[in-house]
């Protein structure tokens, strides 16, 4: 580590950590309906006074984006930091200690969002606090903030976001999710479709007389879900993936249903495209069934020889001491956006395990945070090139 590495390091307070990321749970933001300006803003002063540029993005019914920047010479591309302030709610099952309490037990903070991800994005405000702090700090390019609302909906505030064109000037970009310090360097698109099944109604008697919307229904589900697209294995995500999330049809157990409809969510790794694939189901929905596309998400692959991550897996090494080697995983983030718009190379870090996402009892360990932190400081330091 080099001296200012150090210097950088020694600036990390894990007691400011632990206060933050309790003030960013505490501050309710699940999705829907979201409102998480309040919580925006209230990021934006904190970024303020410890001494970045700050820009609040609002946006709909109470929603924002905060972006925020510590400036570099501008010889080099910038690197993004990015984290969404909304949550998932807090589920039916009974929480041991409140989901928005932000207590400590075991040296763990629980709350909802405590990994996913206002852990992350604790980590990476305390990383940006500790350059921001040490004086005579240059960097070569710009640490750039991007906090998105509505992530765990449709995206909306990072497709705002890159509307606005204030953060094309990045050349890298790390997200902090939770992946137990992990380096994840792909991410899974998807496909969300709803398919409608027509019919004929019939006395259930005399089924014959009429034509079932639902067996319509579930033969296409069948032949979609033992629908194979030509491609060879992904080397970290594996083979994309179908699940219907929501079925509905018929009216009374004696009448033949006339419609039957059902949403259909298909993960796909790269190099398959959404679209064209989205073609390929409407040919395998046939003429009893019609097919719609509600949304998609497209995959991002980084090349494991980008020096970006390069510098990532080393700054995990040396903080966790433990070896890295480059995953993915099958969720999508804002860097679905971002990375193929700009063509960035993706990194995702996060302090809490992967498995902890949208789970009751949510937590993540102090230890881990403090790590996180450190991770990003370097990752910062290294890919913006600092120097005393
Ligand atoms: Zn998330």
């Amino acid at each position: 580590m080099t001296s200012i590495e150090n210097e950088v390091l020694e600036r990390v307070e894990p007691e400011a950590a632990v206060k933050l990321l309790q003030k960013l749970i505490r501050t309710r933001t699940t999705n829907p309906p979201g409102h998480e300006l309040i919580l925006a803003e209230w990021v934006a002063d904190y970024l303020k006074k410890i001494g970045l540029q700050v820009e609040l993005m609002p946006f709909g019914e109470k929603r924002g984006n905060v972006i925020a920047r510590i400036k570099g010479s501008g010889k080099k591309p910038g690197l993004i930091f990015s984290a969404h302030f909304d949550t998932v709610p807090e589920g039916e099952i009974p929480w041991t200690y409140p989901p928005y309490g932000a207590e400590i037990h075991d040296n763990k903070i629980f709350g909802r969002g405590a990994a996913d991800m206002k852990g992350g994005m604790a980590a990476m405000i305390m990383a940006a606090a500790a350059l921001a702090k040490t004086p005579g700090l240059k960097l070569k390019g710009d640490l750039i903030i991007a906090f998105t609302s509505g992530e765990t909906s449709h995206l909306e505030g990072v497709k705002l976001l890159v509307e606005s064109g204030k953060i094309k000037d990045a050349g890298a970009f790390c997200v902090s999710e939770p992946t137990g310090l992990e380096v994840l360097i792909a991410e899974k698109g998807a496909l969300w479709m709803k398919a409608k099944a027509r019919g004929r109604t019939a006395h259930s008697s005399m089924p014959e007389r009429g034509e079932n919307a639902i067996f319509n229904m579930v033969n296409f589900l069948y032949r979609a879900q033992r629908y194979k697209p030509a491609f060879h294995s992904h080397h970290l995500l594996g083979d994309p993936t179908i699940t219907v999330g929501i079925i509905n049809g018929g009216v009374l157990i004696n009448v033949v249903p006339d419609t039957c409809t059902a949403e259909i969510d298909i993960r796909i790794p790269p190099p398959l495209k959404p679209k064209e694939l989205f073609r390929e189901y409407k040919k395998l929905a046939g003429q009893t069934v019609d097919l719609d596309l509600i949304d998609y998400k497209l995959p991002v692959d980084t090349d494991p020889a980008d020096p970006f991550v390069k510098i990532c897996l080393d700054a995990a090494e040396q903080i966790t001491r433990k070896k890295k080697v480059p995953g993915g995983t099958p969720y999508f983030t804002d860097g679905t956006i971002i990375c193929n718009e700009y063509n960035l190379p993706l990194v995702i870090i996060g302090p809490a395990p992967l498995w902890m996402t949208h789970q009751y009892d949510e937590y993540v360990e102090i230890s881990d945070l403090i790590k996180g932190i450190k991770i990003f400081s370097l990752i910062a330091l290294r890919y913006l090139e600092a120097s005393p």
